[in-house]
């Protein structure tokens, strides 16, 4: 046993040494944050900053991001620039893209993460908030994936895609959000595939989400559910790995995994919710 906790330790070693040196390539890189005005975007830009990179932040909050963007600077980033908008409208995603590599002049990293606001609750027959949240959600992470494309291809860059549990698996109360994170799962876990056949130089990593603990995500929670969330900022250092190691897949906390591979033999389908009065309602 002694043996074999040396040789695991060693590798545990290794792991990070990689890890840290692949960190430290972060300084410099150039890389674009989108719903970095709170959550784990803005701690993605924070843990960016420390690195020495180069950043770009947006969401749809000028005063806030300008906070962000000054917080970033006093942390260690080599820039940080905002840029207001709100990816509900059509022109919006590709002038992000636009303004940001003008101002770095190309991307090494383009981290998709915003999300639109969406109620928690039973399935009311709304249709357009739906296909509002599909553009805010879905759409918007498309165009922005498809115009940085060119950019990333020539550094050897990375997209990243911020993803949750409720895109692998089905629950009550979040149709318009588990539909949205569904159809990112489809597409660039197919886009994956393409690029792979085209021999391309950019590299994608999805990322699983379990509960974390934003503002959002806890108002909306709060009383419903015992699942633990998890702290944003470690989410967020756990996205920028997945990213610089080139990581297809990353799930946080890792057990969402586990619950992602049994959900098809679960008689229930895998629903993590506890048995609360909201959920017996829906059951
Ligand atoms: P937050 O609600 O904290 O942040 C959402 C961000 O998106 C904000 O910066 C917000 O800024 C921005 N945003 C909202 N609407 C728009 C819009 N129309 N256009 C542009 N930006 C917009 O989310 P979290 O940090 O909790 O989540 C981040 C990611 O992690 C998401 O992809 C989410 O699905 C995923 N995730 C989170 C989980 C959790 O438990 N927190 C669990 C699983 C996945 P502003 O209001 O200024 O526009």
């Amino acid at each position: 046993t002694k043996k074999k906790d040396i040789i695991n330790g060693f590798h545990c070693i290794c792991f990070f040494e990689c890890v840290d040196f692949v960190l430290e390539s972060l300084k410099g890189a150039r890389v674009l944050v989108t719903g970095a005005s709170s959550g784990i975007g803005e701690q993605m830009a924070y843990h960016y900053a420390r690195f020495g990179a180069q950043i770009v932040i947006t969401a749809r909050r000028e005063k806030v991001l300008q906070q962000v963007a000054e917080k970033c600077l006093s942390l260690g980033a080599q820039k940080a620039l905002h840029i207001a908008a709100d990816m509900a409208n059509e022109s919006d995603p590709e002038r992000v893209v636009d303004f940001a590599l003008e101002k770095l002049g190309g991307l090494d990293y383009l981290v998709l993460n915003h999300i639109g606001p969406t109620t928690f609750g039973m399935w009311e027959g709304d249709v357009e908030h739906t296909r509002w949240l599909m553009k805010v959600n879905f759409f918007s992470y498309i165009q922005m994936a498809w115009r940085a494309l060119p950019s990333l291809e020539q550094s050897k860059g990375s997209l990243v895609v911020v993803s949750s549990v409720l895109g692998k698996m089905t629950n009550p109360f979040t149709l318009p959000y588990s539909s949205t994170k569904f159809a990112l799962s489809g597409f660039f876990g197919s886009l994956y595939h393409e690029l792979a056949m085209k021999k391309s130089n950019v590299s994608i990593s999805v990322c699983t989400l379990g509960l974390i603990d934003t503002d959002s995500a806890m108002d909306k929670v709060r009383g419903i559910t015992k699942v633990p969330a998890y702290p944003a900022t470690e989410a967020a250092l756990n996205i920028i790995i997945a990213g610089a190691t080139r990581q297809l897949d990353l799930y946080y906390p890792w057990f969402t995994q586990v619950i992602t591979l049994i959900k098809d033999w679960s008689p229930s389908g895998g629903v993590t919710l506890d048995r609360s009065p909201v959920c017996r309602r829906a059951t």
